[in-house]
């Protein structure tokens, strides 16, 4: 085929016909919103047999909120996640999604996108900066959920990816969701560049505080291959708040857990090489821009004193968006069912 020839397009209409197509020719390559995979391929930098469009498989797109979880279809948009409904119970995520590039590429750019962009493990250097959302997802604690001819399989987010950064699909396979454990206070993400607009970050930041198991997650991404969480810090907080009052009484609080986040930086799963996908500055900038991200996230979610009203309204905010998601997306005929195994969907 001459390399100017236009490649095939299937468009499936439903999940199992997809994995179907996936199986039936290993050189097909899944395309959601396109934003990176027709970047590649323009430039000839990826020559699969044919595309795969999942846009039209309704399951993949939109958001089940659960008692116990939230579900994130893989197709689903960054705009879709920009939502209010989804700001309400998903800050990070939905801060996350809004830093993504400009207005117009998030109507296009997908989570499932967002989580396979990049290279393979082994392969080459991504083309483009990529997985902002990553960072928020693993905050968030979030398993990839992914269905072949082969079955399902279920992965936590943060090991869905090599030790160069390769994300570890295996052929055939789609992802088909995202899992979220309902949270139950606040969050938030937070993003430096080095300069406005979209660009490649410095780095990423998110906190996710739950004040139910007296938990803090923070993780941190934009510096390395992969995104990954700072526990050390997060376990230390969690001992310095005193969740019966909802204050954190030590002001010494804030310096010390940013401190402790910024050391996340030489964990040895996330340091260097940085690669194409980040912005190249030097390590004391990185660590400073750490520090400032940590302490104004953490001031932001947990306040000295005051903040278990915040943890209620949150709490009203997710009971209603439960009751009121199954009703509309019932009205608009969307699938009622999420994009996850029968056996482990929660009611
Ligand atoms: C100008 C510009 C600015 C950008 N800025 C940012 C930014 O600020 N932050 C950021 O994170 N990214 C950014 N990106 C990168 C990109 O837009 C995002 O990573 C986006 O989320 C990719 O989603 P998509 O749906 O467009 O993926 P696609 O381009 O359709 O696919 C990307 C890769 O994922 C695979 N894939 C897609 N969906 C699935 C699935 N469900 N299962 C298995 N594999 C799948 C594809 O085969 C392909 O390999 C930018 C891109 C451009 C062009």
């Amino acid at each position: 085929m001459p390399p100017s020839a236009p490649l095939p397009a299937l468009r499936p209409t439903g999940l199992e016909p997809a994995v179907e197509a996936l199986a039936a020719d290993p050189g097909l390559r899944v395309l959601a919103g396109g934003s990176e995979l027709m970047v590649l391929a323009n430039a000839g930098r990826l020559r699969p047999s044919g595309f795969l469009l999942i846009d039209r498989i309704p399951e993949l797109r939109g958001v089940w909120f659960t008692e116990q979880e939230i579900i994130v279809g893989a197709a689903t948009t960054c705009a879709d996640l920009v939502h209010a409904d989804v700001r309400a119970v998903l800050p990070a995520l939905a801060q996350a999604a809004r830093s993504i590039g400009s207005a117009a590429l998030r109507t296009r750019a997908t989570v499932g996108g967002n989580l396979a962009s990049g290279k393979r493990p082994g392969g080459g250097p991504a083309a483009l900066p990529g997985r902002d959302l990553l960072t928020a997802l693993i905050a968030l604690g979030a398993v990839a959920v992914c269905h072949s001819m082969a079955g399902w399989r279920q992965i936590q987010v943060a090991e869905l990816y090599a030790r160069d950064g390769g994300v570890r699909l295996e052929p055939g396979e789609l992802i088909t969701a995202v899992r979220l454990p309902a949270g139950t206070g606040q969050q938030g993400f937070m993003k430096i560049g080095t300069r406005g607009g979209p660009g490649r970050p410095v780095l990423t930041l998110a906190l996710v505080v739950d004040p139910a198991t007296r938990q803090v997650a923070c993780a941190l991404g934009g510096h390395g291959p992969v995104a990954a969480r700072v526990d050390h810090a997060g376990v230390w907080l969690a001992d310095h708040v005193d969740w019966d009052a909802g204050a954190i009484p030590d002001p010494s609080t804030y310096q010390t857990f940013a401190r402790l986040v910024a050391e996340g930086l030489l964990a040895p799963m996330t340091a260097g090489p940085a690669g194409a996908s980040t912005s190249r500055v030097s390590d004391e900038y990185r660590r400073q821009a750490a520090e400032v991200c940590a302490r104004r996230a953490l001031v932001r979610a947990l306040p000295p004193s005051g903040w278990l009203e915040q943890v209620k309204q949150y709490q009203i905010k997710a009971e209603m968006m439960r009751a009121r998601s199954a009703l509309e997306r019932a009205e608009r005929g969307l699938p009622s069912a999420p994009p996850v195994p029968a056996a482990g969907r929660t009611a």
